[in-house]
C-alpha cells in the first residue's frame, strides 16, 4: 500500500478527534499534505472508529483527482474535500486541515459573532476567529466563501450554523488549535451567560447551572 505512513496518521487522528468528542460518528474530515502536489484526505459516510488505513483517499491538490485508491473504489472522498483544498492551496504553510462540528465552537458559530483572541492562544487561533458566512455543507459556494476569508497567520474559522475549521503547520498543531477553540469557545459561552443573567437577574437559577457546567468541562 502506498503512502502508508500518511494513512496511518489520518487514521490515528481521527481516532484521538473522536476519542475527544470532536468528531461523531460519521462528523468531521480532515486533510493531511502528503507533499506540493498529494493530499490524504479522510473518506465520506465513514465510522472513524473502524476506519482503516486503505479507507484513506489519496488526491492530487491541483484537481482533486483520485491517485491511489487503495479501497479498489468502496470509498469516496470526503464531501468538504473542497474546502481543506481552498485553504491548502493558498496557504504553503499549511500541512493539515480539520473540520468538526464540535459543540461549543460550534455553539458560537450558531450565534454568528467573530472570536478575538486572548494572546495567550494566538500562536495557535492567531488574532480572530472569523464567522463565514453560511453555505450548505459540501457544497462548493462554502468552499467559496471560506477561501476569500483565508489569510496568512488566521488558523481558526467559525463556519456559520454549522462547524469550524482549523489548520496549521503540521497535524498536532492543527490538533491543539481545535482543542484551544473548544476551549475558547468554552469561556465565551460562560461569559455571554453571566451578562444575560447580570441584566435579567430572575434568569439566574435557570442559567447558572449551564455556566456551571460549562466552566466544570476540562479544557486545555
Ligand atoms: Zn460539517
Amino acid at each position: 500500500m502506498k503512502h502508508a505512513a500518511e494513512r496511518r496518521q489520518v487514521v490515528t487522528l481521527c481516532l484521538r478527534l473522536s476519542e475527544r468528542g470532536y468528531f461523531a460518528g460519521t462528523g468531521g474530515n480532515l486533510m493531511l499534505r502528503i507533499d506540493d502536489e498529494r493530499v490524504a484526505v479522510t473518506p465520506s459516510a465513514t465510522d472513524y472508529l473502524v476506519m482503516r488505513p486503505e479507507d484513506v483517499c489519496v488526491l492530487r491538490l491541483s484537481d482533486l483527482a483520485v491517485i491511489d485508491d487503495a479501497s479498489d473504489g468502496a470509498r469516496r472522498p470526503s464531501v468538504e474535500t473542497g474546502l481543506h483544498a481552498r485553504v491548502l492551496r493558498a496557504r504553503p504553510d499549511v500541512g493539515c486541515s480539520i473540520h468538526t462540528h464540535q459543540p461549543l465552537a460550534s455553539a458560537c458559530a450558531l450565534i454568528g459573532e467573530p472570536l478575538a483572541v486572548p494572546p495567550a492562544l494566538r500562536a495557535w487561533l492567531g488574532d480572530e476567529v472569523p464567522v463565514i458566512g453560511y453555505a450548505p455543507s459540501g457544497t462548493s459556494w462554502l468552499a467559496g466563501k471560506l477561501a476569500k476569508a483565508v489569510r496568512p497567520g488566521r488558523q481558526a474559522y467559525l463556519l456559520r450554523n454549522h462547524g469550524i475549521l482549523c489548520c496549521a503547520a503540521d497535524s498536532d498543531t492543527a490538533m491543539a488549535a481545535v482543542e484551544r477553540l473548544e476551549g475558547l469557545a468554552r469561556d465565551r459561552l460562560a461569559a455571554r451567560i453571566e451578562e444575560r443573567v447580570r441584566r435579567a437577574p430572575d434568569l439566574r437559577d435557570r442559567l447558572a447551572p449551564v455556566r456551571d457546567l460549562l466552566l466544570h468541562l476540562k479544557g486545555p
